[in-house]
């Protein structure tokens, strides 16, 4: 078999951002800087890391954010006083609040105090309503950038077996209803895995676009799957490895494995990851249009 093509997130996230160089420059001459408002508690080492590209990403765009660092033990009652003084402040247009959260926050109640029309993470429930009827206000960073990459590159669900393995709120669940809803580009019929399936190489066999957001290294291995399917490899995990740091950073495809099967795949790092922070972005800015 010819190689896999390379889904590259990496690529379609600068059409993004060039795509929307318009948007922002039109709401600047309104005088509007789209503004997030992110905020982290604790020093969770892989949330730095992504804060900072986020703001880098900001910062290059000329957009406007502020980053509220609060220390481990902040009590939830401060935390949502801090929410309801952003969802009053108008310089931003997007509030997102870091996850996890430490054991003594209330995760759920922190998501629903995020005023729903500045949810660019999309997890108010008023938001996650609206999308699962088809109708979405902010649509969930990460299964957001899968539709768009799978989009850019033409690969249409319409009457495609789509398996997505992993249930979270933050993908595997949204993912599933994003490619199943009767929408252009989507319209597939999806099956849904996770740590209750008995058989999961059952469902992956029949697999014409496999989705595996589930945080275990290399799960998806090349017996699970049929010739020419197309694999998005959500996961970033990090593994042991013999580099100057110390680790590598896998998914949970295997790609050695895969990659003389597939007909097509998201790279990590390469695929979802950069397209999770144009999503962001884009969501930004759709809120401060919509606050016009
Ligand atoms: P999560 O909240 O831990 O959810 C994992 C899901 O996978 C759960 O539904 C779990 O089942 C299921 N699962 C775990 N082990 C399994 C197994 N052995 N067999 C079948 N199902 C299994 O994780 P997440 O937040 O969705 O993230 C998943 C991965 O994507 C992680 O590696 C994370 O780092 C990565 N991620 C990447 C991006 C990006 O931008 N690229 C964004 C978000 C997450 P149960 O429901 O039964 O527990």
């Amino acid at each position: 078999m010819s190689d896999p093509l390379i889904l590259s997130g990496k690529d379609v996230s600068q059409t993004v951002y060039e795509n929307l160089k318009g948007r922002i420059s039109f709401l600047k001459s309104k005088n509007i800087i789209p503004g997030l408002a992110v905020v982290l508690v604790g020093d969770n080492p892989a949330s730095q890391v992504y804060i900072r590209s986020k703001t880098k990403k900001f910062n290059e765009l000329s957009l406007h954010t502020e980053s509220y660092r609060l220390p481990i033990d902040t009590s939830e009652n401060d935390l949502l006083d801090l929410i309801n003084h952003l969802n009053q402040d108008n310089q931003f247009h997007g509030i997102l609040v870091q996850l996890p959260l430490p054991n003594h926050i209330d995760s759920q109640r922190v998501l629903e105090t995020i005023d729903p029309k500045k949810d660019v993470d999309g997890f108010h429930p008023e938001n996650v309503g609206l999308l699962s009827i088809g109708k979405p206000r902010f649509i969930p960073c990460t299964p957001k950038g899968i539709m768009r990459i799978l989009s850019h590159y033409n690969i249409n669900l319409k009457g495609k077996h789509v398996v997505v393995v992993g249930r979270s709120n933050i993908v595997g669940r949204p993912i599933s209803i994003l490619t199943s809803l009767k929408q252009k580009g989507a319209n597939g019929t999806t099956t849904i895995c996770h740590s209750g399936t008995p058989n999961i190489p059952e469902f992956t066999k029949s697999a014409d676009v496999i989705i595996v957001a589930l945080g275990v290294p290399q799960f998806l291995t090349s017996n699970m799957l049929k010739n020419n399917a197309v694999v998005v490899d959500v996961g970033i995990n990090r593994i042991d490895a013999d580099t100057e740091k110390g680790y590598a950073l896998v998914g949970d495809a295997d790609w050695n494995s895969i990659q003389s099967v597939v007909s097509a795949a998201t790279p990590v790092p390469g695929g979802v990851g950069p397209m999770t922070i144009a999503m962001l972005v884009e969501n930004t800015i759709e809120a401060a249009e919509n606050s016009v």
